[in-house]
């Protein structure tokens, strides 16, 4: 064990950005990646979900390779160049009309959700913002103004106001946390926020870093219907669980409501760095003015980006994720009936959690042994990562490409890790270097 911290000759530890674990990757097929030891580590966190078709994918290569090679194509013309006007025109046609208006690029879910922040109150005129807590929008300043997950409290708008995101295991049931978070909301207008003053309302279909929580059913809608009432832009961030990966395209399908601004990223580029922001021409025409920066635009990252597109719809693989996704789901579920740990399972398609707690009727959470766990599946050759405000849930945003046998085969080393850890054969030691949130 002790290899994996430092091994002669070898820097990863030297890295700053080191969160989770100390190995280098040096390739990837599929839903595996090679670890500089030569393990084959099946990944079910994609990358946190951007390597949407897998690592090394043959038309992911070779849309590169063409608009690499292609000098027209990769001179930086700000946005305009060929791939990124198909690109643009491919994902105007996949919003609800009242978002199909222009595209603006960026290379980051976070550059992304910070252009859509300033867009908006300059567009409206209106200062406040309103986003959940727990909501990961972003690592930079200008996207943890809007975000209020508790990793980001050093950079909070003045403006924004944190509503609680429903919570249907720690509520007891689903009506219960809708109900609570919906008039939440009306004494907030009534008392504290004018919504005549919120420009936008940022929502993630499924709050993915926040604990991967599904939204109670209606919730959505009564809250698209309270923006539209007091005309709040309704921005839904699909940067982690969009883009097929929820079973349906866009995530927020399954609410059944029609965003004003739909945000895309991470699995965009397929491990690319490409994200978009589309909305009607009247907001997006003041998105220019906050931020163009070199490489946004860029021929090679939107050539990927198409290619991840064809591919997913022409592959069908939102419905590979609907399918693998409850092979996924049903296995998880086994293992619930022999893990005392999980408490919940939850999650749509592949994108999924599991909130392990240390105790069932008070839900309290089990931090700690879901790091270990996470530590342990990775010895085992296991690719997983956890998210959540209390740091115990376990994420799983594979490959939209996995297959069921690939399904089964990392819920068998979870359970594995899961027993490990129940039985205390894996220790506090392991997790010396391991920094997590
Ligand atoms: N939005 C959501 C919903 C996310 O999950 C993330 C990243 N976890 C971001 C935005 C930020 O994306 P990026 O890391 O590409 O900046």
């Amino acid at each position: 064990m002790s290899g994996l911290y430092a091994r002669e000759g070898q820097s990863v530890s030297k890295m700053a950005h080191l969160r989770f674990f100390p190995q280098a990757v040096v390739g990837g097929r599929g839903a595996y990646l090679t670890g500089d030891d030569g393990r084959q580590l099946l990944d079910f966190s994609a990358s946190w979900g951007s390597a949407s078709l897998g690592h090394s994918h043959p038309a992911i290569r070779a849309a590169v390779d063409r608009a690499l090679s292609d000098q027209a194509g990769a001179s930086y013309l700000s946005s305009a160049n060929e791939p990124c006007v198909l690109l643009a025109e491919k994902l105007l046609s996949l919003v609800p009309e009242r978002a199909r208006g222009r595209v603006w690029f960026g290379h980051s879910g976070s550059d992304a959700n910070e252009t859509v922040a300033r867009m908006v109150t300059a567009a409206t005129g209106r200062p406040r913002i309103l986003a959940f807590n727990g909501a990961y929008h972003g690592g930079t300043v200008g996207s943890m103004a809007v975000s209020g997950h508790p990793a980001q409290q050093g950079a909070r708008a003045a403006g924004l106001t944190l509503v609680p995101y429903p919570n249907s295991y720690t509520a007891g049931s689903a009506e219960a946390a809708r109900d609570a978070t919906l008039s939440h909301l009306e004494c907030l207008f009534a008392a504290e926020v004018p919504p005549d003053e919120v420009a936008a309302f940022f929502i993630e279909p499924v709050q993915s870093d926040g604990g991967m929580l599904v939204p109670p059913d209606g919730f959505f809608q009564a809250v698209e219907a309270l923006c539209r009432k007091h005309g709040i832009l309704l921005v839904c961030d699909e940067v982690k669980v969009g883009i097929g990966r929820s079973g349906r395209f866009h995530a927020y399908e399954h609410s059944g409501i029609e965003p004003d601004i739909v945000v895309f990223g991470k699995g965009l580029g397929g491990g690319l760095p490409i994200s978009a922001v589309v909305g009607p021409e009247s907001l997006m025409n003041h998105a220019a003015a906050f931020s163009l920066q070199t490489v946004h635009g860029n021929p090679v990252c939107a050539a990927a980006a198409l290619a991840v597109l064809e591919t997913i719809e022409g592959d069908r693989l939102a419905e590979n994720a609907a399918r693998t996704g409850s092979v996924l789901r049903t296995a998880l579920d086994r293992l619930a009936s022999r893990h005392a740990l999980i408490g919940d399972i939850r999650g749509h398609g592949l994108a999924l959690g599991v909130e392990l707690v240390s105790d069932a009727a008070s839900r309290a959470a089990a931090a700690r042994e879901a790091a270990l766990t996470v530590y342990r599946a990775f010895e085992l050759g296991l690719v997983l990562y956890y998210v959540g405000v209390r740091s115990n849930v376990l994420e799983f945003t594979p490959p939209l490409t996995l297959t069921a046998e690939e399904a089964e085969k990392g819920v068998a080393i979870l359970d594995r890790a899961l027993t490990d850890v129940r039985d205390g054969k894996i220790g506090e030691d392991v997790l010396s270097g391991f920094a997590g949130w």
